[in-house]
């Protein structure tokens, strides 16, 4: 098996928070087969699992992670058709929507300005600018708890907001996605206003993991946090930031108890004002959680059960 392994790796290395611990062990897998192969291998030897794309949406703990760390980053194949692309889990959302826009294939413009990878934004539904991940899906291929790999077809998915039934059950190895007929420029106009819109309106000078919070129906996760009076205010090296609330920003040394006791506190002062209870949008990697009799892919365990 060909790709870079490390021990004892920092975690903080590896998510857009610069927040984590230190990985026993972190492996970035050169191809689908590879990564399948170590899921195996794992899974026979007890040896708990985690999987990450570009960080970008994730907490991970003080204490770091047991067992095997993959990165998908390295998956990077890609084959272009009409109006079609097929794509391995760790490439770049942002470079695929430019790169479909540069095609005058329409559906992306939305994602130019998201961090993560094609595998993480699957999993999320990431969307922004009134678009989202799930119309342009036809199909996933994904890694299965027993080991298999499998495609399945968009029919056989459900996709909410920032969610998709595969999620705790199986990792996303390669997607299909389709497009429409656009027109070039007009694509990459979009691009560069959202682009714009986001330098203007998000702290993206600091480190973060985007939004916090799901926007609760019909209603603003940041305007509740303002609201509540939480903007600036902070736990440690956590802050929420002054330029957008629904980001909490690594001021330079925060900790991941940090970013949770934050959490903690705006969910309980949002609710006694508004009566509102704000869902976390960002994943958390829990290692106490985890038990080794648990035959699922290890997936992200919500911060509400925390
Ligand atoms: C500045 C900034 C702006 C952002 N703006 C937006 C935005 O506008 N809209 C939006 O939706 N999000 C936004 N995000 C959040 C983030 O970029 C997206 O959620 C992105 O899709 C996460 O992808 P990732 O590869 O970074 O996932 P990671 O953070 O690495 O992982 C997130 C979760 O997905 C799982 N996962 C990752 N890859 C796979 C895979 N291949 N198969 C199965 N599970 C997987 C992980 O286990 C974890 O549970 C923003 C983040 C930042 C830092």
């Amino acid at each position: 098996m060909a790709g870079r392994v490390e021990k004892n790796y920092p975690l903080h290395q590896l998510t857009t928070w610069k927040i984590g611990g230190p990985a026993e062990a972190v492996y970035w897998p050169q191809t689908k087969e590879d990564l399948a192969t170590v899921w195996q291998r794992a899974q026979k030897a007890d040896v708990p699992v985690w999987l990450i794309g570009q960080g970008s949406n994730l907490l991970v703990p003080d204490s770091g992670l047991p067992g095997v760390t993959l990165v998908t980053t390295s998956l990077r194949a890609i084959e272009w058709g009409n109006y079609t692309v097929q794509v391995e889990a760790g490439y770049p959302l942002a470079r695929l929507a430019q790169e479909a826009g540069e095609r005058g294939f329409s559906g992306l413009a939305f994602a130019r300005g998201i961090p993560g990878s094609v595998g993480g934004a699957v999993m999320m539904n990431a969307g922004a600018h009134g678009g989202a991940m799930a119309p342009h899906i036809a199909a996933v291929t994904a890694l299965w708890p027993d080991g298999t790999v499998k495609k399945v077809g968009k029919a056989e998915l459900e996709f909410a907001y920032r969610s998709c039934s595969l999620r705790g059950h199986a990792w996303v190895l390669e997607v299909e996605l389709m497009f429409a007929p656009g027109d070039r420029e007009t694509i990459l106009q979009e691009m560069k206003e959202n682009l714009t819109k986001r330098a203007l309106n998000q702290p993206l000078e600091k480190p973060s993991a985007g939004s916090v919070f799901q926007n609760p129906p019909g209603d603003s996760a940041g305007r509740l946090i303002e609201a509540a009076g939480w903007k600036g205010r902070g736990v440690g090296g956590a802050q929420v930031s002054t330029k957008h609330s629904n980001f909490i920003v690594n001021t330079g040394n925060a900790k991941a108890i940090d970013v949770l006791t934050l959490i903690e506190k705006i969910q309980k002062s949002v609710e006694l004002e508004f009566g509102v209870i704000l869902q976390t949008e960002v994943a958390y990697l829990n290692d106490t959680q985890y038990t080794r009799s648990d035959a699922r892919i290890k997936g992200e365990q919500s911060l509400e059960n925390n």
